[in-house]
């Protein structure tokens, strides 16, 4: 067997220094003879490792800020989760804008210490899983309420399993791109105008949130409506371009019996979309009360200040999706104030709803607290596992992000000016076999940068891999290709 660690002389063969541990798998660890065909399996204690969520704020703190307050809290995830207390599942935010940071090649060590290969699934999906949950107690006459299911979110496995030595590569994630186009399309700036009208608004708080449900349920339909019209009409493009919300409804009609004529499924759907079990799914339940709480703290005298207010609620759409999707299936949230403040919020009141704790600097020393919390309650037991488990364990290099964050510094200009450029002109070297020279003369680079962006267009190529690929918009199988042949440019 393939012995990862010796430990010493095989009970079998008596062959010294032969014996040792194999891998670990799920609840055991594997021992095993380099000679013979001995071995042992030795039995785990249970885990259940609790799940934390670390957004885009979170990053920029430790990572691009440097700021003590959040390298402590990244040493100290970092070491719950060797101790198989914690995991910080890598999700979509932090391939989507951590990659614009000169230093993201230093984050990802990090993100994969931390998340021990474990992914959140996509939000589309999280969405889907509930929606097509609900549809299914709906056409039942079931309960309204649903409780999250974990693996909607996330493998369970990724809890509840003992760390191989051997993790799943974090980072082959394509980002939500649906998801990204549609909230760049949606401006803080439009938000924070309609604030004037939100407090003239003479509506009560469960009025806007209904407004919100209609709004969103007409989004499904609107989406489904427009597909059909596109495949009827001849365009079978349609079939490829339409986004992942018109197969919510195509998802939810498929579910119906087909002896069910179509335009009474249709009305089916739209009843689902109007009913309590809709409105209980997860998802749907945190987005439309957190808008709603939004406007109610604009109504109550909140982000009077435009400027300020643009400030604060520069991520909103982001940060709503993010919670409204993944917070019901963490144990642990960490974002800004403003949105700390949000879900604490009568309207909302995340943690009473789902149990999930939320952190933010608002409450910086709880989060301290809760991280001690977890390390005292390690029986001797787990401490065994662990010696049993991974013999000759390195303590996690905490001097890594230490020196992650002195590194750090501010995004880098030309590559954030030319970020566009820099994706057209890698796209036209992978894709379409130019040279450097002609891809940077299409993509019309002004002359002074000339050479600055050759050097960056140089060592993006260099490190151009297909876990990285999809944030220049690159598809896996023709980079992957391109890599093969030997990087030509
Ligand atoms: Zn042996």
């Amino acid at each position: 067997m393939l012995v990862t660690y010796v430990l010493g002389d095989c009970p079998g063969c008596k062959q010294q220094n032969s014996f040792g541990n194999v891998n670990v798998c799920g609840d055991h660890v594997l021992r095993g003879c380099m000679r013979c065909r001995y071995s042992q399996s030795i039995l785990l204690p249970a885990v259940r490792k609790k799940v934390i969520y670390l957004d885009q704020f979170f990053f920029s703190g430790a990572f691009r800020g440097g700021d003590d307050r959040f390298v402590r809290a990244a040493e100290r995830i970092q070491k719950l989760a060797a101790d198989q207390l914690l995991v910080a599942p890598f999700s979509s935010i932090h391939e989507d804008e951590t990659h614009l940071w000169p230093r993201f090649g230093e984050l990802y060590p990090f993100i994969k210490s931390a998340s021990r290969g474990a992914e959140f699934k996509q939000s589309s999906e999280v969405d889907r899983f509930q929606l097509h949950r609900a549809f299914m107690r709906w056409q039942q006459n079931g309960p309204a309420d649903q409780q999250p299911e974990l693996s909607d979110a996330l493998k369970p496995g990724h809890v509840s399993n003992w760390d191989s030595y051997f993790r799943i590569e974090v980072g082959g994630y394509h980002g939500d791109a649906e998801l990204l186009a549609r909230l760049k399309l949606e401006s803080v700036e439009g938000l924070v105008d309609l604030f004037p009208g939100w407090r003239e608004s003479q509506n009560t708080f469960d009025q806007d949130v209904d407004a919100e449900y209609n709004a969103a349920a007409k989004g499904y339909m609107d989406a489904y409506l427009e597909f059909m019209v596109g495949v009827g009409g001849g365009d079978y493009m349609a079939l490829f371009d339409s986004p992942v919300m018109s197969m919510v409804v195509q998802g939810l009609l498929a579910q119906l019996p087909e002896e069910t004529p179509p335009d009474e499924r249709l009305r089916q759907c739209a009843r689902f979309l109007d009913s309590q079990h809709f409105k209980s799914c997860a998802h749907q339940w945190l987005r439309a009360h957190m808008y709603a709480t939004l406007k109610a703290q604009v109504k109550a005298g909140s982000y009077a200040n435009r400027e300020r207010a643009l400030g604060r609620l520069s991520g909103v759409f982001f940060d709503v999706s993010h919670i409204s999707t993944y917070a019901p299936y963490v144990d642990a949230f960490i974002m800004d104030q403003p949105m700390a403040e949000l879900v604490s919020h009568r309207g909302v009141r995340l943690s009473e709803r789902y149990g999930t704790r939320v952190f933010s600097l608002n409450n910086w020393p709880e989060l301290f607290a809760w991280f001690d919390e977890l390390e005292n309650s390690m029986t001797d037991e787990h401490r065994q596992g662990l010696r049993d488990a991974y013999p000759r364990r390195v303590e996690m290099s905490l001097p890594l992000v230490k020196s992650m964050s002195e590194q750090s510094t501010r995004p880098d200009p030309l590559r954030v000016r030319y970020r566009a450029h820099l994706g057209d002109a890698m796209r036209q070297i992978v894709l379409f076999g130019s040279t450097l020279d002609q891809a940077i003369k299409a993509v019309k680079v002004p002359e002074v940068d000339i050479a600055a962006f050759n050097n960056l267009l140089n060592s993006e190529l260099e490190h151009l891999e297909a876990y990285n690929c999809a944030r220049h918009c690159l598809p896996m199988g023709k980079t992957q290709d391109w890599i093969d042949k030997g990087r030509p440019h």
